[in-house]
C-alpha cells in the first residue's frame, strides 16, 4: 500500500485534460500576471463564497498582511488571535509592528474561544483574527458581536476552510475581511503559491487592491507604501478549474472523516463537529496519549502523518518577547501535546482507512 498524506498527483490526473490546454492557452496568450484569467477567477471565487469582492494575491500570508494594512493596523496596535494556528496568522501581526494578543481555544473545536476575548481587549486593540482551524468554523456570531461592541475589525483566517460553512453561511463571508491560501496542500490548492482576500466592503476592497500593487491607484502614482503581491494567471486558470470541483472533493473528505471517526472513536478523541458547522476536514486530527510514540509507529508502518501544530505560538522562540510562558494557554498546550493528523484526501480508500485505523488500534492494544 502506498498511502499519501494528500494525493496531489492523483488530483492532477483527474483534472489533467482540462488543466493542460488551459495552461498552454495562458502561456501562448502572453498575459502572465493579473489579466483576464485572474479577473475571471476573482469573480468566480467571490460568487462561490457569496461576497462582493475577491482580490487575488501571492499567498495566504500576504493576504493576512494586506488585510491588516487595509484595516490600518500599525505599530503598537494589538490584534487578538489564537495561539493554536500556523505561524502566518501571528507572524504578519508582528511584521506590521503590532502585537499579537493570544486568547485560548475552545477544547472541542480548537478555535478561538469567544468567551475569553473580551478580557483580552484593551484600548490598543484594533482587530480580531479568528482562524477556522482544520476547516471548521470559529464561533463567528459572538465574535462579530464583540467586535461591533468594541469597534474592532474581524479578519477571518480562512486558509483552511474554503467551502466550509457556519450556520449555513460560507466561511469567508462572515468577517469584515477574510483571507484564503492556495498553497498546494490546502483543500483548494494551486500548482504553486496563491492567495485571496474576500470582503463585502467597497472601501476595504479598494484599499486592498492599492496596497497589493505597490500602493498605486494609477500607474506610478503611489498613494501609500504597499507591497508587491499578485496572483499569477496560470495559477488563476488552474484554480478556476479546481473551484468547480471543490464541493465534490470536500464532500468526499467528509465521507472519509466519518469512516475514520467510526473506527477510531473508542481509542482516540476524534474531531468534534459543531451542529452549526459544515466541516471540510482540511486535516483529520485526533488526540491521543503517547502521541510521539504513535507517530514513530505509524511512520515505521509507512503511514504518513503530521503534527498540526507541535508548539503553540506563545511558546515559539519568535514570540519570546511576549513573555508568555508555559501554562499561559493550557487548552492549546494540551492539544499541541496530543494532536496528530492522519492521511486525509478525497480519494482515501476503505482499504487504506482500515489499514491506518487498525494500526492505530494495534498501538494502543
Ligand atoms: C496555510 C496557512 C496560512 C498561510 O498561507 P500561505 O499561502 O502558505 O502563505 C495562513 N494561515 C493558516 C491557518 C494556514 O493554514
Amino acid at each position: 500500500m502506498n498511502i499519501q498524506m494528500m494525493d496531489l498527483k492523483r488530483q492532477y490526473a483527474e483534472i489533467k485534460d482540462e488543466v493542460q490546454p488551459k495552461v498552454l492557452e495562458i502561456l501562448e496568450g502572453g498575459w502572465y500576471v493579473g489579466g483576464p484569467e485572474v479577473k475571471n477567477f476573482e469573480e468566480k471565487a467571490a460568487e462561490y463564497v457569496g461576497v462582493k469582492h475577491a482580490i487575488g494575491c501571492a499567498n495566504g500570508t500576504d493576504a493576512l498582511q494586506i488585510s491588516m494594512m487595509a484595516a490600518g493596523i500599525k505599530a503598537g496596535d494589538e490584534v487578538i488571535t489564537t495561539p493554536f494556528t500556523f505561524i502566518a496568522t501571528a507572524e504578519t501581526i508582528k511584521i506590521l509592528g503590532a502585537v499579537p494578543v493570544f486568547v485560548d481555544v475552545d477544547k472541542d473545536t480548537y478555535n478561538i474561544d469567544p468567551a475569553l476575548i473580551e478580557a483580552a481587549i484593551t484600548d490598543k486593540t484594533k482587530a480580531i483574527i479568528p482562524v477556522h482551524l482544520y476547516g471548521q468554523a470559529a464561533d463567528m456570531d459572538p465574535i462579530m458581536q464583540i467586535a461591533e461592541k468594541h469597534n474592532l475589525v474581524v479578519i477571518e483566517d480562512n486558509a483552511q476552510g474554503i467551502g466550509a460553512k457556519y450556520k449555513g453561511k460560507m466561511l469567508g463571508s462572515l468577517g469584515h475581511m477574510a483571507t484564503v491560501s492556495f498553497y498546494p496542500a490546502k483543500n483548494l490548492g494551486a500548482a504553486g503559491d496563491g492567495g485571496l482576500i474576500l470582503t463585502n466592503d467597497d472601501e476595504f476592497a479598494a484599499q486592498i487592491r492599492i496596497i497589493a500593487n505597490h500602493g498605486q491607484n494609477e500607474r506610478y502614482k503611489h498613494q501609500v507604501v504597499g507591497v508587491n503581491s499578485r496572483l499569477d494567471a496560470i495559477q488563476a486558470g488552474i484554480l478556476s478549474i479546481k473551484l468547480k470541483r471543490l464541493d465534490g472533493w470536500n464532500n468526499k473528505r467528509r465521507v472519509v472523516a466519518e469512516k475514520y471517526k467510526d473506527k477510531l472513536k473508542d481509542v482516540a478523541l476524534v474531531p468534534y463537529e459543531d451542529k452549526d458547522n459544515y466541516h471540510i476536514y482540511h486535516q483529520f486530527s485526533i488526540q491521543l496519549e503517547n502521541r510521539d510514540e504513535l507517530q514513530k509507529f505509524l511512520f515505521d508502518n509507512k503511514i504518513p502523518n503530521a503534527i498540526h501544530y507541535p508548539i503553540p505560538l506563545h511558546l515559539q522562540v519568535a514570540f519570546e518577547n511576549l513573555g508568555l510562558g508555559k501554562g499561559s494557554f493550557p487548552i492549546s498546550e494540551k492539544i499541541a501535546e496530543n494532536i496528530i493528523s492522519l492521511p486525509m484526501h478525497p480519494d482515501l480508500s476503505d482499504e487504506e482507512i482500515n489499514f491506518i485505523t487498525d494500526k492505530v488500534k494495534e498501538f494502543y492494544k
